[in-house]
C-alpha cells in the first residue's frame, strides 16, 4: 500500500511493481539493462513501442533521484530512443514522466516513458493491456538494435 507523509509526498514502498521487477520477483519484457538502469516494455502502451526506463535507485519521483542515476536514466533513454527511431522508422518520440498521484503517477518508483507517438495522438494512460507475444517481439527488436 502506498503511504504519504506529512507533506503529502509518497514514501518509497519496497513492494511496488517496479521494485519487484528489479529484484527479479516478477517478469518484464526487458529491452536493456546496466548497473544503474532497466528498460522494459510498458504492458499498457500509449502507442506501439512504449518503453519505460527506471533507475535501480529506490526513488519515488524526480525529487528523490540522485544525480548519477538521473544521468544514467537519460543515457539509457537516448539508447532506447535511437532504437525506437530505427525500429519504427519515425523521428517523433514523446518523453514523459509523472511526479505524484496528482499528476497521474500510478507506480511510485521513478520512471521515464519513451513513446513513439506525437503528443496529439497519445493513447490513454495505463488503460489497455496488450498482447504479450507482441511486446516480447518488440523488446527483442529494440534490444537487437541497441546491441548491434
Ligand atoms: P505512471 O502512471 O507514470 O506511474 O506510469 C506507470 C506505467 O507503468 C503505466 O504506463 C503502466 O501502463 C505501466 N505498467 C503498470 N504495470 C506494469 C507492468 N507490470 N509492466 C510494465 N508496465 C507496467
Amino acid at each position: 500500500m502506498t503511504q504519504v507523509n506529512d507533506t503529502q509526498q509518497t514514501i518509497y514502498d519496497n513492494n511496488n511493481i517496479f521494485a519487484k521487477m528489479l529484484n527479479g520477483d516478477i517478469p518484464c519484457h526487458k529491452v536493456y539493462e546496466d548497473d544503474k538502469t532497466l528498460a522494459f516494455m510498458d504492458i499498457m502502451p500509449q502507442a506501439e513501442g512504449h518503453v519505460l526506463v527506471i533507475p535501480t535507485q529506490k526513488a519515488v519521483d524526480l525529487g528523490d533521484l540522485a544525480p548519477e542515476y538521473a544521468a544514467a536514466v537519460l543515457m539509457t533513454a537516448q539508447k532506447i530512443m535511437q532504437a525506437q527511431r530505427q525500429v519504427f522508422a519515425r523521428e517523433g518520440i514523446v518523453q514523459m514522466q509523472l511526479n505524484g498521484a496528482q499528476a497521474g503517477q500510478t507506480v511510485f518508483h521513478y520512471h521515464l516513458h519513451l513513446i513513439p507517438s506525437s503528443i496529439q495522438e497519445l493513447g490513454r494512460h495505463a488503460a489497455i493491456e496488450v498482447d504479450h507475444d507482441q511486446l516480447a517481439a518488440t523488446a527483442k527488436q529494440l534490444a537487437a538494435v541497441i546491441n548491434a
